[in-house]
């Protein structure tokens, strides 16, 4: 975009360019017969301001990725772009980035507040400005009142909160995020991803998360990156990722799916394609069905009561089964050995490839 149209626009230019590309990205291990290729040909563009989520299992490639675009490591293959220039062999100082890691770092002999203004300290900030700032960012992450605190004086949570704080205060254009919140237990994490989510909406820098847990990336993310062996299966916001999941690997590994076979599909559906479809678009039905739906009957193998909902196995004739996840005062005549008729809507079934990446290609 010219100077000209940015001006009438009244947008900013440099929020027009992405805050990173990613540019047939590689990186293999170890040389001779067997290297190990960590990442495989990542194409990625993530916008500015974007919460954006790198999900995938271990070992899948993701903390390669991130440290590449740290600068940690460079890359066998491929660019790196940062806000539209080419960083690939720069220094990690040079690099407008910071990251949070999983344990924190933070200096124990220091105050909170002096651990948040050492990285102005490095840059030979003046003095009360550096107390300005750091005090700032310590109440943009709800510690305002702690910054005469020791590390050892504050849970877990809280430590978490100054690393981010630490990371935030330079203003960094990108936040690297390497699974943050992998230390904490589940409620502090449950709280933690509220936080920090709306820490930054409060201070609109990109954040790239590292993170294995699907729940996590679903609930945080603008978009995700879905890794399956150092490779991307899909890009998309939570919705199409779980509504919509392209691959056989995403429909399994974001949440429980039903996988349907080309053959059934065939039978069901009349479209000779492997199906996926969510367990909760799949429902107890005792009477004819729409026109739109589709329904097989089976056999209940179990029951698993989960609180609100409970979820219905069902084994069918060609030796497959189904997960349906049912309101548990809709099972009346489910009972385990008993016969079920589940429905959907054909609306509801995607088709799936099997999966971008070979077997083998890794690891
Ligand atoms: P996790 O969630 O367990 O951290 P990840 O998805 O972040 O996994 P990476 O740490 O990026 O995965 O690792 C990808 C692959 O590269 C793995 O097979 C790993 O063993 C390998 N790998 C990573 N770092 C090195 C290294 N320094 N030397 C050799 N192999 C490595």
């Amino acid at each position: 975009m010219s100077e000209s149209v940015a001006l009438q626009t009244g947008r900013d230019e440099t929020r027009l360019t992405p805050a990173i590309q990613l540019v047939g990205l590689r990186k293999t291990f170890g040389a001779g017969d067997h290297p190990v290729v960590a990442v495989d040909d990542v194409e990625l563009t993530i916008e500015d301001g974007e919460f954006f989520s790198l999900l995938g299992p271990s070992g899948s490639g993701k903390t390669t990725v991130l440290r590449m675009i740290a600068g940690f490591e460079q890359p066998t293959a491929g660019a790196i772009l940062l806000q539209g220039r080419d960083v690939t062999h720069q220094a990690p100082y040079d690099r407008d980035v910071n990251t949070v890691f999983q344990d924190y770092a933070l200096f124990p002999h220091m105050t909170v507040q002096q651990n948040v203004e050492y990285g102005l300290r490095v840059k030979r900030v003046p003095k009360a400005e550096r107390v300005r700032r750091a005090a700032e960012m310590l109440e943009v992450v709800r510690l305002g009142s702690y910054g005469q605190r020791k590390p050892d004086q504050l849970s877990g949570g809280q430590r978490q909160r100054v690393a981010l704080a630490r990371a935030l205060v330079n203003h960094p254009k990108v936040l690297l995020l390497d699974e943050p919140l992998g230390a904490l237990d589940l409620k502090l994490r449950e709280e933690m991803q509220v936080e920090l989510k709306s820490i930054q909406r409060d201070v609109g820098i990109t954040f790239v998360f590292v993170t294995h847990d699907q729940g996590e990336a679903l609930s945080m993310s603008n978009r995700i990156a879905v890794f399956n062996r150092g490779r991307i299966e899909q890009v998309g916001t939570p919705r199409e990722i779980y509504d919509r999941p392209s691959t056989m690997f995403v429909a399994g590994f974001v949440g429980p799916s039903n996988v349907i076979d080309a053959q059934l599909s065939a039978q069901l559906m009349g479209v000779r394609a492997t199906h996926s479809v969510r367990p909760e678009s799949i429902r107890v039905v005792h009477h004819a069905i729409a026109d739109t739906e589709v329904s097989v009957e089976g056999v209940v193998s179990d029951v698993q009561y989960l609180g609100a909902d409970c979820r219905v196995r069902a084994d069918l004739p060609d030796g497959s089964h189904i997960l349906a996840s049912v309101p548990s005062d809709g099972l009346v005549g489910v009972s385990i050995g008993g016969p079920v008729r589940l429905a959907w809507s054909r609306y509801a079934a995607y088709t799936v490839a099997e999966t971008t990446t070979s077997e083998g290609d890794t690891q």
